[in-house]
């Protein structure tokens, strides 16, 4: 073992150096390992690339006293770990784990003759626990064979019923496995007495609720925290954190923690001064999990009465909102903000009509859920529901072109083949053409509807278009000439 560290560091001194691909910051940081702060060779720095921190492979691996391996001909590093193989290929983003491909974030990188890895996947495929406190600009990573943290007590600061009781039901899951179908939790929130967790995956959440004081116990099975949770909220060694619920006089704290390891599991708490009604959605489009404690009667959406004078009833959607920001641009503009300022010319256009009766779900920054969209379309008895969303992989940022979304239905799919049409025609991006998929808002609308990715914010050309007043016109005309064309509305 020693042997192949010494020539992986020989090797390392052998490198090129390559330009890296992307933004590459470097940052004052610190690497502690279960507890120890590891000594970094001079010129090695843990950096941020694309928004992923970015922590070098060799520091960690030899700390660890795994195997690795280095070939200078492939650029490929292989690391051993018992039995357990990892590949890794510097500026491939396809890594091979225990014979299984795995996609990383970012790819990895040689900078200053060392090959650095996105955090994420050193947490994930190499057993660790990993945080990254933004403040400190420090990368904290627990070996899982250390015991520094145990189940139960972690998150607690006093050991109370909802902190000790073991959570049932989850079957414990092999390493490969669990790493495969691990969901994180990207970012949390609790604003207009909601508390809104986005994750990046499908997770079914388990609910319960605890008296003395009065509490509602949130549990995300098979989740950690995502790596760059801690940036946007206050998340300490001990990965557990509070929310700011200053200003709900019902609520005296919202707090979080990995509350186990083995499975992985998120707990949150929302701590209530008085036993409280609340209101589980589950929004599996956006991954959003979502609990609701205003009164039900009272949620974002109000219904309005809709004359009943035979005028077609058009529900525009305005994706996301409030605290769902959507997708992020490649400028970090948020796809909330696109999605409001492109349905809010396509509601002027259809005021001007005069057989049509326009409603927005939302028409200002608020978060309305999925199911709640669903409701005010059904109960309206919507002739049409016409959603609007920009797309954004940030990963790929060539990605570009207009689709749009129908579920099944055949009336959906008619609608979504006459808007697209003259969408592309108005914005002349190119055609990814249109596609079923199973989106809440279309799936359970039982009106014709259509989710339009009008294109990619990802995509410096696109976005700039967008975000201009000009296309998001020609958009919000073809829009309103599709519905009126589908509706037979002159
Ligand atoms: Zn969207």
């Amino acid at each position: 073992m020693k042997r192949s560290i010494l020539l992986f560091l020989l090797s390392l001194f052998l490198l090129i150096v390559f330009p890296s691909e992307g933004k590459a910051s470097a940052v004052q940081s610190k690497i502690i390992l279960d507890g120890k702060e590891i000594s970094m060779p001079a010129n090695v720095q843990v950096t941020i690339v694309n928004k992923n921190v970015m922590i070098p492979i060799r520091v960690v691996v030899e700390n660890l006293k795994f195997k690795v391996e280095w070939d200078q001909k492939s650029q490929g590093v292989k690391i051993q770990q018992d039995s357990k193989i990892i590949s890794l290929t510097v500026n491939q983003q396809e890594a091979i784990v225990a014979g299984k491909q795995v996609l990383l974030n970012v790819a990895p990188q040689v900078q200053n003759e060392t090959v650095v890895v996105p955090i994420r996947f050193i947490s994930e495929q190499m057993g660790l626990i990993v945080s990254w406190d933004n403040v400190d600009k420090t990368v904290y990573l627990t070996s899982s064979n250390k015991e520094s943290i145990q189940d139960g007590q972690v998150g607690t600061e006093s050991p109370t019923t909802e902190d000790t009781s073991k959570p049932g039901g989850n079957p414990v899951v092999g390493a490969d496995e669990s790493a495969k179908s691990l969901k994180h939790v990207n970012g949390m929130n609790f604003a207009n007495n909601q508390l809104v967790v986005s994750l990046d995956g499908e997770v079914t959440p388990t609910i319960s609720t605890l008296k003395n004081p009065d509490r509602i116990v949130l549990d995300l099975p098979n989740t950690n925290f995502a790596d760059s949770f801690g940036s946007s909220q206050p998340l300490d060694t001990g990965l557990k954190g509070k929310l700011d619920v200053s200003g709900y006089s019902n609520v005296s704290e919202v707090r979080y923690s990995l509350f186990t390891r083995d499975p992985y599991q998120v707990r949150i708490v929302i701590a209530l001064n008085n036993a409280n009604a609340f209101q589980l959605n589950h929004d599996l489009d956006s991954n959003l999990v979502v609990i609701n404690l205003n009164d039900t009667e009272d949620s974002a959406i109000s219904v309005p009465t809709v004359a009943n004078s035979g005028l077609k009833v058009v529900v525009i959607d305005p994706g996301h909102g409030g605290s769902d920001p959507g997708t992020l641009s490649i400028t970090n503009k948020h796809e909330k903000d696109f999605n409001l300022s492109l349905s809010l010319k396509v509601q002027t256009l259809l005021l001007k009509e005069p057989n049509i009766e326009v409603v927005m779900t939302r028409d200002s920054d608020v978060y309305p859920t999925r199911s709640e969209r669903v409701q005010l379309a059904n109960q309206l008895n919507a002739d049409v529901f016409v959603s609007i969303h920009g797309n954004s992989v940030l990963e790929s940022p060539q990605s570009n072109g207009t689709e749009t979304y129908y579920y099944q239905r055949s009336s959906s799919k008619d609608l979504a083949n006459v808007i697209h049409k003259y969408l592309v025609k108005a914005i002349g991006f190119s055609d990814r053409g249109v596609k079923n998929g199973s989106l809440q808002v279309i799936r359970e609308t039982k009106m014709p509807a259509v989710l339009l990715e009008v294109g990619f914010l990802s995509n410096s050309a696109e976005e700039k278009l967008m975000l201009s007043d000009d296309v998001q016109n020609k958009a919000a005309q073809a829009i309103v000439d599709g519905i009126k064309e589908y509706m037979g509305v002159k």
